[in-house]
């Protein structure tokens, strides 16, 4: 079968890898975010209207040969084999067309799913941040500048740093989106500072799960700080991750769904890549993903979100069914 890559992401996001074969595929120097996070290097696949992001490794079951200026992506689905017609893309700071950058390496905290906690600390300073925006302007068509960070230092400390960096990163005159572990009053100043969207992580579909997984952490507080973003930025410009396989139920899944809408929180559902405390997990099956994004893709409908994508993981989707974009066109409507 020749396929989108939309109509077949939802089985290589629960494959997770892929073997490349050709031309080796670019690696960013300064991939230092997201899920992949101390797990390998990683390449992009795009069709031109979808992308995914797997982790290179020679046994996966996925084959992408990747030539010149085009790539052909092979596998076999439960339904025959699949062969998508695209490219590698260039990468920023850690994904395409964008310079995403962790403020913090290193984390005081432990959430279990998380390899950040197990890094050496660093903390980048304006200067690094600055040069390494500056490369990857070099190194690709750069729309974005994405921040995030690990929690290291008190509040106050946190913030100070955001925003020495956030000065710094004006002058590249790009729309830039910032996901932090919040505090009260950050978003207003966010927005007051130029930042375009926050994403502020409630991880977990539940709030006991929130508390089995995240210990020190406090819902509750990122929930308020999610509210707060949406009365100061306005629909469709907030989000959050919630993370699909951490032992949530469906029904609970789409409970957090509808009640993050209602909130005017676009929840953006990334499926658990087994890692840290929790490598022994299984990463949730292709019908999963399938069923959530689809059922996303109709609350999204009838809230009437337009998710604005300028920055952060909504913009790149390459871990997620993105809902808007990935999800097939028998099933659009329902
Ligand atoms: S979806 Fe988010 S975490 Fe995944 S590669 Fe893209 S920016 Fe990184």
């Amino acid at each position: 079968m020749i396929g989108t890559l939309g109509s077949v992401k939802h089985h290589l996001l629960a494959i997770g890898s892929a073997k490349v074969t050709g031309i080796s595929p670019p690696l960013s120097p300064a991939s230092h975010a997201g899920p992949g996070l101390g797990i390998g290097s990683s390449v992009f696949f795009s069709d031109g209207i979808s992308r995914v992001r797997l982790i290179m490794d020679e046994s996966s079951p996925v084959l992408i040969l990747n030539a010149a200026s085009s790539a052909v992506l092979t596998f076999e689905s439960p339904e025959g084999p699949v062969s998508v017609a695209g490219f590698v893309e260039d990468v920023g700071c850690h994904c395409p067309k964008q310079a995403y950058l962790t403020i913090n390496e290193g984390c005081i905290f432990s959430c279990r799913y998380c390899n950040v906690p197990t890094l050496d600390k660093h903390i980048k300073t304006p200067d690094e941040v600055e040069s390494l925006i500056s490369d990857a302007v070099k190194r690709d068509r750069i729309e974005c500048i994405s921040l995030t960070s690990g929690v290291i230092g008190t509040d106050l400390e946190e913030e100070d740093r955001l925003f020495a960096i956030l000065e710094r990163v004006r002058r590249f005159g790009l729309p830039v989106g910032v996901s932090v572990y919040p505090t009260p009053g950050l978003a207003k100043k966010l927005y007051d500072y130029g930042v375009v969207e926050v994403k502020f992580n409630l991880e977990t579909a539940a709030d006991e799960l929130f508390a089995e997984m995240c210990p020190g952490l406090n819902r509750s507080k990122i929930v308020d700080s999610l509210r707060e973003s949406v009365r100061v930025f306005g629909k469709n410009h907030v989000y959050s991750n919630i993370i699909l396989g951490l032992g949530e139920s469906e029904a609970e899944m789409r409970v957090c769904i509808t009640q993050c809408l209602e909130d005017g929180i676009i929840p953006v559902i990334r499926p658990l890549t087994p890692s840290a405390g929790l490598a022994h997990f299984r990463s949730p099956s292709a019908d999963e993903i399938f069923r959530v994004s689809a059922f996303l893709r109709s609350e999204l409908r009838r809230f009437g979100f337009e998710p604005s994508n300028l920055t952060m993981c909504e913009k790149c989707a390459g871990c997620d069914l993105a809902p808007m974009t990935d999800i097939r066109e028998e099933v659009r409507g329902k």
